[in-house]
């Protein structure tokens, strides 16, 4: 789960991490009284969505009084901002974060993560910060230094400092620099997250250690011993299809292609997946509709997949071990009944009750392909779309 750069900040704030003063906003008239009580001469409006790049798009606004706030906020808020993290589609700023301006003498990068290959925490800092760390680690990877975690004791504070030296951290910030990183690092074990990132943290003017931007994602795993955390979310960052999803308990991801998958276990529908790319297609989510769907789920999931304007065509790919295939057979008609098939649909039924799912989608008058295996099926759809 992702939260806002200002909920992050509070978090991290909680643990030591120093961050500027700042407060929400979700209206121009917040806007304004909050930079009146922030009382600083420069004031930073900054766009609030679940996505970074918001400075390259425009979501970050630098204001040196009452009437510059005003006419940011009212720019900012209610803006689409496409960044290259919101995909083309964008997203529509609803909420602003108002900060004191900080005076900047240099922006680094240190970013937290799960790394799989040592089945560790990492933490990485470079002294590229401010940029796309992707595009460091693309161009110049050696300006990216890193430190393994060993779980039982933590991140150490010699491992800290060599990252500060690492990044030309000047002399004098080097312990402060270390605090920050070890602050951070609880931080991000002991809410559980899966990403803690602070693209930039500045050393200020003034000799101060602090973070300009933070972003943190949690492990939803572990949100049920957060409700701190889960109190966080945002809706309407979301994907709307993922949150009626969860809703029925299915396993919903959206993704970018044209084919919608509905398929039972995580394995067979990460198999169908690559089947689908294999043919030469793209799929447009996972769906896993777990072992014992209802007619009621399997009706949901198909009326989810159908609501995605994406989709072109939809590959139904189901192996009935605990799943009846007449269950599933009744909720795709059922669902598109309610909601009129107009695009095609390949449907592989194998395992329990298979020749009455066949019968049923067979007698039910709809436009169905049927498949005969799982090969079969994948090169159908792809053709179907095509
Ligand atoms: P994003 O990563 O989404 O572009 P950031 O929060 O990193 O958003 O802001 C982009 C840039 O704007 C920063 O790299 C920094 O230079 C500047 N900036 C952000 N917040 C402040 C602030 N409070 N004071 C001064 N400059 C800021
Ligand atoms: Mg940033």
């Amino acid at each position: 789960m992702n939260i806002h750069e200002y909920q992050g900040k509070q978090v991290l704030k909680q643990y030591g991490v120093s961050v500027p003063n700042g407060k929400v906003a979700y209206t121009v008239e917040e806007a304004v009284e909050a930079a009146k009580s922030l009382g600083s001469p420069v004031t930073v409006v900054k766009a609030q969505i679940h996505a970074g790049g918001r400075g390259k798009a425009g979501g970050v606004k630098v204001a040196k009084s009452l009437d510059e706030v005003r006419a940011y906020a009212e720019e900012i808020l209610g803006k689409v901002l496409v960044t290259h993290q919101t995909g083309p589609a964008g997203k529509e700023v609803k909420r602003l974060l108002i900060e004191e301006g900080c005076d900047i003498r240099k922006e680094y990068y240190v970013g937290v993560v799960v790394d799989r290959d040592t089945g560790r925490v990492v933490m990485m800092a470079s002294e590229e910060g401010g940029t796309e760390i992707e595009e460091v680690a693309a161009v110049t990877p050696e300006k990216i230094f890193k430190e393994v975690v060993d779980p039982a004791i933590g991140l150490q504070m010699f491992q800290a400092r060599k990252l500060a030296y690492a990044i030309n951290i000047p002399n004098e910030q080097v312990n402060k620099a270390a605090k920050f990183m070890v602050a951070l690092y609880s931080a991000f074990v002991d809410k559980d997250c899966s990403i803690a990132e602070i693209n930039p943290l500045v050393i200020t003017g003034s000799g101060d250690v602090i973070a300009l931007d933070a972003k943190l994602n949690f492990d939803s795993n572990a949100l049920l011993r957060h409700k701190d955390i889960l109190e966080l979310r945002d809706l309407e960052e979301e994907d709307l299809k993922e949150i009626e999803a969860s809703k029925y308990d299915l396993s919903y991801i959206s993704l970018d292609g044209n084919i919608g998958c509905m398929v039972n276990g995580a394995g067979l529908a990460m198999a169908t997946m690559d089947i689908i790319k294999y043919y030469g297609g793209e799929p447009a989510n996972f769906l896993d509709v777990g072992g014992g769907a209802t007619t009621e789920k399997v009706t949901e999931a198909f009326k989810i997949i159908l609501s995605d304007e994406q989709v072109k065509g939809i590959f139904i790919n189901i192996f009935g071990g605990i799943m009846r295939c007449d269950v599933i057979a009744d909720g795709v008609v059922e669902a598109a009944k309610q909601l009129g098939l107009t695009r095609p649909l390949v449907v592989r039924l194998e395992g329990t009750n298979v020749e009455l799912g066949k019968k049923i989608l067979a007698e039910s008058g709809l436009n169905i392909v049927s498949a005969d295996s799982m090969a079969d099926g994948a090169q159908k759809i792809v053709a179907l779309v095509k």
